[in-house]
């Protein structure tokens, strides 16, 4: 307190009458990285605090203000930096999704503070097609951006830089300051990195020292989804399924991870352990990268005296998932995404060493920056500036509960649609759309009963006064942020992937004899495994069963003389195993069951026996969809003889395996 009224005293004796101040609002410089978990930054403690990967994050925290509860509003790249600059839900910016167009004429933030005399800079990745309107300056990746010799883009036009993305960006930005700032007046200048993006790419030098490095599982590496709802059964983002050896992990042909591979051939949890230890590894070393640049931005500000005027903050455009539930990604309603870092540093405004743990949001973001250069913010903003909780005092009324909801499905990874709110202990989360049983569902939980959010109490009878209390919480804030009643619809916004179909992980099918399938409502069995259970009647005729795909991708189920067949095709050729038994006539069910591993069973009645291994899991979703009773179009093998099966047969239930 003595040191703001010296302070005060000393501005008010440095004034004379009728001269007007010098000026002295303070510069702004904001660090965003791509997909960081707080998780993974030592300052918010966690399992990964001991490898000591961000001394200089962390040094922001040591000198300024760490929130520990701040979050996003929709938990995905595109639509979390158009509610930075608009301060505002995805619903009001119109950026729901990665693909929308962001309509760069709309209100932002820069806008204002350019207006208001400040300088204004975008430097790096901000994932909005299209040119960049309120900076003074903009040089910004197209898209996501590459690792490895970056392209940027400017008013001028594309430049590509040689190096790693993480260091050219910072080089950019310490060449605006150096070059592109007036010294008379104040600057706004954002710092967007690419990493720790998919397909975690380090710096060379700090990959190599990553690559030696193990590093503690979460807890729920091997979560089984039980007590949830279906999203989390059939989301497509798990280190087991989705993640790629090659894309993701670059186990390329003589590489030190292929080799491991070939030699020690883990499998099951033992290949899912060793995917998240190399997934770690990459993930971290652009985590380390990204720190030595923020300390890169750090040195230069000490050494030019800017130091003591500018307010660092550092965030990211959402959290992600280090393993946790199984999974990489983000996208959900859970902690790990739903969150994200927010450390800000103001010499001499906010008190070194300082914890909050408010409610905030991204939201917000857009707010604090006007605030903090002191211009005006506009009411149609929906969040609230951070100063006062910067200074340390927050106002009474501020916010109890968070809104949120995630649109991008159909899309990449199937998370489904949800929407839901926060308290701060308790999290109501609403799924719904066409793929969700009976069009939503719901799941509560406790986190301080649950933090790791493994069971949903929504039907626990002694929850019920709970579960009603947070929806009329919904709908206020519904209400509050002015959320369209019905978001189901959004036919405009909605793209669907042209790949996977909007089923690609539901996990039970049923097919009848006759029914007509469209590809895009087969099963989706790329890289899964998968159990078929057929019941028929066997009158000693040969023919197909069920098939699904042709020649170059799929299987089939078949009888030949009085034997079960189980071929399996792929891009070089048919593989066909076969029971030893032969059928008996009459009422027959037989279940063939086809790890991801390859290894195939086949139960008649209730004799199991192995039929061996059919070469792995499926390598891509077959073109071709499924025939019942036959093999039509492109065919799985070449069969002896006739294809038609011409018995009764039930319906063939088919599920897919993880
Ligand atoms: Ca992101």
């Amino acid at each position: 307190m003595t040191k703001y009224l010296s302070l005060l005293l000393l501005f008010l004796f440095a004034v004379a009458p009728g001269q007007s101040a010098p000026e002295k609002r303070p510069n702004i410089v904001w660090i965003f990285s791509d997909d960081h978990a707080p998780n993974a930054i030592g300052a918010y403690g966690g399992r990964l605090k001991p490898y000591n990967i961000t001394p200089n994050i962390d040094s922001l925290a040591k000198d300024g203000m760490i929130f520990d509860r701040a979050y996003v509003g929709n938990s995905i790249c595109a639509p979390s930096r158009a509610t930075l600059l608009t301060g505002k839900h995805s619903h009001k910016n119109g950026k729901f999704h990665n693909g929308d167009a962001f309509d760069h004429d709309q209100q932002q933030f820069q806008k204002i503070l350019q207006k208001n005399g400040y300088q204004t800079a975008m430097i790096g990745k901000i994932h909005l097609n299209g040119a960049m309107q309120g900076f003074d300056y903009w040089e910004v990746l197209p898209g996501q951006g590459r690792y490895t010799n970056p392209q940027f883009i400017t008013e001028e036009g594309k430049t590509e830089y040689e190096g790693h993305s993480t260091d050219i960006v910072t080089d950019r930005a310490l060449n605006w300051l150096e070059t592109g700032v007036d010294e008379e007046k104040p600057f706004m200048m954002m710092v967007h990195y690419k990493a720790p993006h998919r397909n975690w790419l380090p710096a060379e030098r700090i990959m190599e020292e990553y690559r030696k490095k193990t590093f503690p599982e979460p807890e729920t590496l091997f979560d089984t989804y039980e007590g949830r709802a279906t999203a989390s059964h059939v989301q497509d983002m798990s280190i087991d399924i989705t993640m790629r050896m090659q894309g993701d992990l670059k186990v390329i042909p003589g590489s030190e991870r292929e080799k491991y591979l070939q030699k020690y051939k883990p499998e099951g949890k033992d290949l899912v352990r060793w995917k998240y230890q190399a997934y770690m590894q990459d993930y971290l070393g652009c985590i380390a990268g990204v720190d030595e640049n923020i300390g890169r931005l750090l040195t230069y500000l000490k050494d030019n005296n800017l130091e003591e005027n500018t307010v660092v903050m550092y965030s990211s455009d959402q959290g992600f998932y280090l393993g946790e539930h199984g999974w990489f990604d983000k996208r959900f309603m859970y902690e790990e995404s739903f969150r994200t870092p927010l450390i800000a540093r103001w010499p001499g405004v906010i008190e070194p060493g300082q914890r909050n743990a408010d409610l905030v949001q991204n939201i917000d973001f857009a707010e604090t920056f006007l605030d903090i250069a002191g211009a005006p913010i506009p009411d149609d903003m929906q969040g609230k500036s951070l100063v006062p909780l910067l200074k340390g005092n927050t106002p009474d009324d501020w916010r109890k509960s968070l809104y949120y909801h995630y649109y991008e499905y159909p899309g990449v990874h199937s998370v489904l649609r949800h929407e839901g709110v926060f308290d701060g202990r308790h999290k109501l989360i609403r799924f719904y759309g066409t793929d969700v049983p009976d069009g939503e569902e719901w799941e509560m939980f406790d986190l301080k009963a649950d933090p790791q959010e493994m069971n949903s109490i929504y039907s626990d009878p002694n929850q019920s006064e709970k579960v009603a209390e947070m929806k009329t919480e919904l709908s206020r804030l519904k209400e509050y942020y002015e959320v369209p009643d019905d978001m189901g619809g959004l036919p405009k916004i909605i793209r669907r992937k042209k790949r996977a179909p909007a089923n690609a992980k539901t996990l039970k099918f049923e097919f009848k004899k006759g029914q007509a399938v469209a590809g895009k409502d087969a099963p989706f069995i790329d890289g899964r495994g998968i159990e078929l259970t057929v019941p028929f009647e066997y009158a000693g005729k040969d023919g197909v069963l069920f098939a699904q795909g042709g020649a170059s991708t799929g299987y089939s189920l078949w009888i030949k003389d009085g034997q079960i067949q189980w071929s399996v095709s792929r891009h070089d050729g048919a593989k066909t195993l076969s029971s030893a038994e032969k059928l008996a006539p009459g009422s027959v069910t037989v279940t063939v069951r086809q790890e991801k591993s390859g290894n195939v069973s086949l139960t008649i009645g209730d004799k199991t026996e192995a039929l061996g291994n059919s070469g792995g899991a499926f390598p891509n979703q077959p073109n071709e969809s499924i025939s019942i009773g036959d093999d039509s179009g492109s065919k799985i093998t070449s069969y002896p003889g006739e294809t038609k099966f011409p018995e009764e047969m039930g319906p063939v239930s088919v599920k897919l395996l993880k």
